[in-house]
């Protein structure tokens, strides 16, 4: 029994939630684009106004609005499930949560208005919320493989606290006698399932502050180094990653390709810039499938890309500058009614030899494939 005098010490709990739930708060609102981070505050906040209101009660108060305080932990728990959901990109199934609320509160109803059975209402109260995370447990199942550390962490961690919610019922059903629970919320069994859930709500909110601050960095990364029409890396970002690469492996062969599509302005002036930034994304497509994992291609500003071959010899090299050629020519472009040709400068790069010199030859090179009448590659 938790002594009198130290009964309002047990408010510390939901208050932890409740700040939790209000830090959610202020995340979404600095990140508007971040939905999901609503329904996980939704969920914190009201699992901790019901919390701290059934701690305050006695055992006749908790069956008047079981109820009531079912329905708000019912929800709760499946906003938090649907936030998470969302983040991937899923949902916590509304409907099958709504057949599942609506069973488990018609029990709590006839256990605590017609036979009131405290012991009956925790069982099947927690079997309800267990049921309501169950919904998601797939989703989080195949990200468990993922090798995103934090994602992995936050998968296995929803995958216990679903365990620990569908295992409490049974320990309850096993363990506790309905003679021993007494006044509960002054029992020992109130304040370890408190307990418990601040740790694991806890841990949860780390999980997702952490996951959402590194979802941003990323997302400033992505703006900082990509091209937001194509997502090609831009020139910054191209610099960047050919930079790493040369200083990891400096015995390695590499090769530049300069591409620059031909006659790009007709497109444009013939059918529009809508279509023109269409071809620009099925040649980024073209271009993409034909390098080879590890190869860097960037989008240099208007219709001319950059691509970074690595520990290839010529001939190699050539095949892969011929095959990206063949391909453009070959893509039929919905938004236009005519074929598109590109023209290409391929070069090696010497050992210590800076960059941008040799994107300079690569594109005396393009130059002169421009030149012989387009849609060629010319190489050193
Ligand atoms: P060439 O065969 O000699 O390369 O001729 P070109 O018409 O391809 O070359 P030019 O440099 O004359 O024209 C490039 C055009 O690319 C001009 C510009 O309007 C267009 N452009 C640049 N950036 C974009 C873009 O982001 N979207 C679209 N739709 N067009 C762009
Ligand atoms: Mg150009
Ligand atoms: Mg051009």
């Amino acid at each position: 029994m938790i002594q009198q005098d130290f009964h309002y010490f047990v408010l510390i709990i939901p208050a932890c939630l409740l700040l939790l739930g209000i830090a959610f708060v202020i995340g979404r609102l600095m990140l508007r684009d971040q939905v999901f981070l609503s329904w996980i505050a939704a969920g914190y906040i009201l699992s901790a106004l019901a919390l701290a209101a059934q701690s305050l009660m006695n055992n006749q108060q908790l069956a008047h609005w079981s109820v009531v305080a079912a329905s708000i932990y019912l929800f709760s728990i499946w906003a938090v499930a649907h936030g998470l959901a969302l983040r991937k990109g899923g949902t916590a199934h509304p409907k099958m949560a709504l057949l599942i609320s609506a069973i488990t509160l018609s029990l709590l109803f006839y256990y605590s208005q017609v036979v009131d059975n405290l012991w009956l209402r925790i069982i099947i109260a927690n079997s309800g919320l267990g049921l309501i995370q169950l919904l998601v447990a797939r989703l989080f199942l195949t990200s468990v493989a993922t090798k995103d550390v934090l994602d992995k962490t936050l998968s296995i961690s929803y995958l216990v606290i679903i365990v620990y919610t569908l295992a409490r019922p049974a320990v309850i059903a096993i363990g506790v006698s309905p003679a021993d629970l007494g006044e509960l919320t002054q029992s020992n069994y109130w304040l370890l399932m408190l307990s418990a859930s601040l740790l694991l709500s806890l841990w949860l909110a780390l999980l997702v502050i952490a996951i959402t601050v590194r979802d941003i960095m990323h997302k400033m990364n992505d703006e900082r180094y990509r091209d937001s029409l194509t997502h090609l890396l831009n020139r910054r970002g191209f610099f960047e990653a050919a930079k790493d690469f040369m200083g990891s492996d400096a015995t390695s062969r590499y090769f530049l390709l300069t591409c620059d599509i031909d006659h790009f302005k007709n497109v444009n002036d013939n059918w529009g810039h809508l279509a023109g930034d269409k071809v620009l994304q099925a040649v980024s497509k073209a271009i993409i499938k034909n390098v080879r994992k590890g190869d860097l291609v960037a989008r240099f500003g208007g219709e001319e890309f950059v691509i970074f071959l690595r520990s290839i010899d010529i001939n190699d090299a050539r095949k892969i500058a011929e095959r990206i050629r063949e391909e453009i020519e070959n893509t039929t472009y919905s938004a236009i009614p005519i074929c598109i040709t590109a023209s290409f400068g391929l070069v090696d790069i010497v050992p210590n030899q800076d960059l941008v010199s040799a994107i300079d030859r690569a594109d005396a090179l393009l130059y002169n494939a421009k030149q012989n009448g387009r849609n060629q590659v010319c190489w050193h």
